[in-house]
């Protein structure tokens, strides 16, 4: 079960402020409050989806393509793609994710 209460959700309702890299209808990109390393962006469809598994099973055919896409533009923009990066997805309790809104970090 989501819960539509969770930060991210507040994040992508504008309830709570977040450093926003990038936003449009279905993605949102943002900084981690927390940094672990130089750069440190999170992003998230703005669909209402707990984890990775509850992303894919709910999206529309494209909004999975779509969000990498956009997740690859977020690298560019960011200076990153020649460098290198990683991209984390911390799913479920055992995965270690913390805040249960599917989101990915892009560590740089
Ligand atoms: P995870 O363990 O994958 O669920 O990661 C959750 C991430 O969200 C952590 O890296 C936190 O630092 C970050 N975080 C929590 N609250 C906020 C917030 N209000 N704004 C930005 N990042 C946040």
């Amino acid at each position: 079960m989501y819960d539509k209460n969770n930060i991210f959700a507040k994040i992508i309702k504008g309830e709570i402020p977040c450093e926003k890299i990038y936003e449009d209808e279905s993605v949102l990109f943002f900084n981690d409050i927390n940094p672990i390393s130089k750069i440190h962006v999170l992003g998230v469809p703005k669909l209402s989806c707990k984890d990775f598994s509850d992303f894919i099973s709910k999206s529309k055919p494209g909004a999975i393509s779509n969000f990498f896409k956009k997740t690859e533009m977020i690298i560019d923009k960011l200076g990153i793609r020649n460098t290198g990066y990683k991209i984390i997805a911390n799913s479920g309790s055992d995965g270690g994710q913390e805040v249960p809104h599917f989101h990915i970090h892009i560590l740089g």
